[in-house]
This record gives C-alpha cells, structure tokens and sequence, in this order.
C-alpha cells in the first residue's frame, strides 16, 4: 500500500487503552483521568482491524497505549493478533510496570519486540520523571524479556535537559552488559507540555556529540531501525540510537498508521483528522466495506508533519494516541 506521497505503508501502531498508571511528567503529569475501560475496542473487534490490515499489506504491528499491560487481557490480545495471517512482527511498547511478571507469557504469546519506556536509571530522578517508585523492577523485567528470548528488546529514553553525563554511562554500561538497544528520543511538543517542554528539550544533536565523544559511530541502516540512528561501539553487543522527530528524515519515511483505542485511524501522529473506524469493525458490517474505507483514508497522509512551522495542531498528550 503506497500513500500519496509514495511511501509504502505496512505498519500499524494500535494503541489497546488510555489508561495509564503512570505521570510521566511530559505526558500525563496530573495522572490519567479515564475511567473503567467503556469504549475501548474488544479483543475481537482488535482480531477484525488486525486482519484488515493485513489484507491491505500491513506486516508490522505494534501494541501501545496508555499504558497496555493495564489491560486484564493483554496476554490474550498478543496472542491473538500474533496468531493473524501476514503479521510478520509483533511488538509492545510498555512503561516496564508489570513486565517482571507478564514477559514470559508475551514470549510464549507470540511476542516479538519489546520495547520499555525508561527515561533513568536513578531511582530519584525516575521517581521525578514518572511520579511513581519501582525502578528496580523495570530493570529486572527489561533482563527477563532478555532472558526468556523475546527476539528484540529496545529501551526508550526520552531526552530531557538534566540527563547528566553519569546518566548517559548507565545507559552505554547496561549496552556492554547486555545486547540492548537503547534509544534516546527528542522530547516533542504537545498541547499539554508546552511549558514543559521549553524547559526541558534538549536537542537529539547535543546528545550524539556526545556519545561521539565516547567513541560511538553511526552504523549502516538497518530495516529494523524505524527512524532511530543507530550507533555502536566495539566491546557493546548492545547500541544506542538518536531519534531525532524534528529532523526533516523523519517523514519522508514514515510506513505508519495509528489507531486509537476506542478506534480511530489518524495518519499522523500530530493533527486533529480522526476517521472513526468501529462502525465498519462490527461483525455483520462486512471485511469488503472495513478495507475499502481504510484503504480509502492512506491518500490523505500528509507530507510532513510540518512542526517547525507550526501549521498543523498538536494533541494534548501521546497517552491517547500511543506515541
Ligand atoms: N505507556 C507506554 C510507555 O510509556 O511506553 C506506551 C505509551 S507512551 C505514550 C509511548 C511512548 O511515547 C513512550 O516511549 C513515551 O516516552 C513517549 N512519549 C510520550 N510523550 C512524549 C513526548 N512528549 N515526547 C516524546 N516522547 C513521548
Ligand atoms: Fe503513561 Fe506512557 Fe504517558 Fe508515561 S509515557 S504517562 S507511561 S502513557
């Protein structure tokens, strides 16, 4: 499937729940206001949107949220979408709260890729960043999804100002350790963080001086890499990546289409246009009818998300679009 501007779409980002039990203080920092979970979309109406998209072309599937492993079925939906003809990689984005637990049984699912938001490994500043203790156990299930053989497990850190250069080493000496991959991702602007995001962003570029300074060098791209830079450095089996969203790369490569969780399509991850899905997801609408009216939508995805110009709107918060 190609959108208007010749990229080849396959990748869905399906976010399962607004819930979080997080506040991260970029994203949800009063704490998440959402109630029982009403309307977000069943496992089946997951298993139909799932096998839509795979009929249309989509291979690669990511679960997200608010937070996902908040929901009691979670084990159940990965095992259900990892079982949908075509999807060739399943993956879970997750704060880490009850990986220690589940990661077993999201390998056993069918899981493929793993990644963990961690944005410190101080337990003061995580506590800061995140409003919540229990730093030791995201750590401890980060080295069970290792140990239990999910293929590819990732961790995200957003780059805030404060991330100290003693910060910067846990992260490089967990990738000596072990065969992560740490990634650092630029803080981006929501309508919600405006404030907080004046104070706090640190530029991706500063960051990548950085690790060049301590020997890192960029590694050809790999098609596992999304819009990350990855770098390595010899004795690491592990390496870090630059994600840099306001850098101008960062759209002309964009294979991605998001769903909310009661629904919603949205073409980019900023803008306001929702097309609301969940009439077409239920049993006597059709599949004919649910891929003719997703397929219909990929011409609309726009260019660029356009946010140094400020022309498109940004969302309150990525909690309800999954990031
Ligand atoms: N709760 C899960 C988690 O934190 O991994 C999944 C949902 S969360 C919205 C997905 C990702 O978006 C996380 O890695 C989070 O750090 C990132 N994110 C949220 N707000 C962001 C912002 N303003 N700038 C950059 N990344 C952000
Ligand atoms: Fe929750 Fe993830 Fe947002 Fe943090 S980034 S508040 S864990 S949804």
């Amino acid at each position: 499937m190609q959108d208007g501007f010749g990229r080849d779409l396959h990748y869905l980002r399906l976010s399962v729940t607004e819930r979080c039990n997080f506040r991260c203080a970029y994203c949800l920092p009063e704490g998440c206001r959402r109630p029982a979970e009403a309307d977000v979309l069943s496992a089946d109406e997951l298993d139909r949107l799932v096998r839509a998209f795979s009929r249309l072309g989509f291979w690669k599937l990511r679960i997200t949220g608010g937070e996902p492993t908040l929901r009691s079925d979670i084990v159940d939906v990965v095992g259900r979408l990892a079982r949908v003809p075509g999807i060739r990689r399943l993956g879970l984005t997750t704060n880490g709260s009850r990986l220690l637990d589940l990661a077993p049984a999201l390998r056993a699912a069918g899981l493929t890729a793993l990644n963990v938001s961690l944005d410190s490994l101080d337990p003061e500043r995580f506590a800061r960043v995140t409003g919540v203790s229990g730093l030791e156990s995201i750590v401890a299930g980060v080295e069970k999804a290792l140990e239990v053989g999910i293929p590819s497990v990732k961790v995200n850190v957003v780059l805030l100002r404060g991330l100290e250069d003693l910060e910067i080493d846990r992260f490089l000496e967990w990738t000596r350790r072990l065969p992560l991959h740490v990634r650092f991702i630029e803080l981006m602007q929501t309508g919600n963080s405006a404030a907080f995001f004046r104070s706090h962003h640190l530029p991706a570029h500063e960051l990548r001086q950085k690790l060049e300074q301590r020997g890192w060098a960029a590694l050809p791209k790999d098609s596992t890499d999304g819009p990350a830079t990855m770098l390595g450095h010899l004795g690491h089996p592990g390496k870090v990546g630059v994600i840099a969203p306001y850098s101008n790369s960062f759209c002309s490569t964009c294979n991605r289409i998001r769903v909310s969780a009661s629904g919603a399509l949205r073409l980019c991850l900023f803008g306001n246009q929702e097309i609301p899905l969940r009439p077409a997801l239920q049993p006597d609408a059709g599949e004919d009818a649910l891929d003719r009216l997703i397929e219909s939508t990929f011409k609309a995805k726009p260019q660029s998300h356009l946010l140094d110009q400020e022309t498109l709107s940004v969302p309150p918060t990525f909690a309800a679009i999954g990031g």
